[in-house]
């Protein structure tokens, strides 16, 4: 009876979506529920919240899942994944959504904002690809939910700097590097002498999206055979507690692209380490 029990969970399919209580987040889960065949785990750092927004999608007949999962703890990404491998053998779709910003009219200094804004949205997003890409079944879609903003802020880097983000030999220590370097030149206000413009949210960004092209080439490397496609995308400007009522598009506009790419068909060979828009690949 357990054996038979397992096996059910081990041939179900699963999503998992993160900072998804609100927001684009929330949007891409209410996608996938709607879309996909499976099961779609809201996840959030915060229980309470995590469960109120379970109970709204349940108010509209969708039937996702919760787990916990604060991107900034180590312990909490690894208990994620633990389960995950545990209950179903890994995961068929990953959408790395959480990430914080500063509102433009904050004036807390640039070096402070460099750090906290890193910290989650690069060095903490990273930890969360280090602990589940290993997880991701033959056939997964990884979706890092980047920004418009980040080639804005990468054509602004030095000449030399986006040599570097565009080049097709960058590793990720490298990355990992220069990303620490813009932290440690924010705080030193060394940024512009180094060649960066004062715009941590926009780094933090530009950032996983290169991070993104590097895994989709170890993938392409290591796992040939598996077709997992992994992506970044910019979900467009959208009406969220990050931006406010003046965005363009309404959190379900927002998540069309993620879940396009959470939800490329099988045998589908690209867009594969791209940054995708609207549906489309950007220029990078
Ligand atoms: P929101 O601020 O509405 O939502 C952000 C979500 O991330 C919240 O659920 C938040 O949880 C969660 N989060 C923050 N830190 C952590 C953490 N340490 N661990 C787990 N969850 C965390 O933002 P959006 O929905 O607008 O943004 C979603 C994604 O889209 C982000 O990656 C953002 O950068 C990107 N984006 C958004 C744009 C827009 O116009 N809105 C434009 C371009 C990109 P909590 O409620 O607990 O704070």
């Amino acid at each position: 009876m357990r054996a038979g029990f397992d096996h059910y969970y081990m041939s179900t399919k699963v999503a998992m979506v993160t900072g998804s209580n609100k927001g684009v987040g929330l949007a891409v889960v209410r996608a996938l529920c709607k879309q996909w065949q499976g099961d779609v785990y809201l996840t959030a750092r915060d229980v309470d919240r995590g469960q109120e927004a379970i109970e709204s999608l349940a108010s509209e007949g969708l039937k996702p899942l919760f787990h916990q999962l604060d991107i900034n703890d180590l312990n909490s990404i690894k208990t994620a994944a633990a389960f995950f491998k545990g209950k179903y053998g890994g995961v068929d779709i990953l959408i790395n959504n959480a990430a914080i910003a500063f509102k433009v009219a904050d004036t807390t200094p640039v070096a402070v904002q460099a750090e906290v804004t890193l910290q989650t949205n690069f060095f903490a997003s990273r930890d969360v690809l280090t602990h589940f890409l290993p997880l991701i079944k033959p056939g997964g879609r990884v979706v890092n939910v980047s920004s418009f903003v980040g080639p804005r802020t990468l054509n602004k880097c030095s000449l030399e700097l986006q040599q570097r983000f565009r080049s097709d030999d960058i590793t990720e220590d490298e990355l990992v590097g220069l990303m620490q370097r813009f932290v440690d030149k924010a705080k030193k206000g060394e940024l512009k002498q180094d060649g960066w413009p004062e715009m941590p949210y926009g780094v933090s960004k530009l950032g996983l999206t290169t991070l993104s092209m590097i895994l989709a080439r170890h993938l392409s490397k290591k796992r040939p055979h598996d077709g997992i496609l992994l992506n970044a995308c910019c979900p467009g400007w959208v009406r969220t507690d990050m931006t406010g009522e003046r965005a363009a598009k309404s959190p379900d506009e927002g998540a069309v692209t993620p879940a396009y790419l959470a939800l490329l068909p099988p045998e589908t060979t690209e867009p594969h380490g791209k940054f995708v828009s609207d549906k489309k690949v950007q220029l990078w």
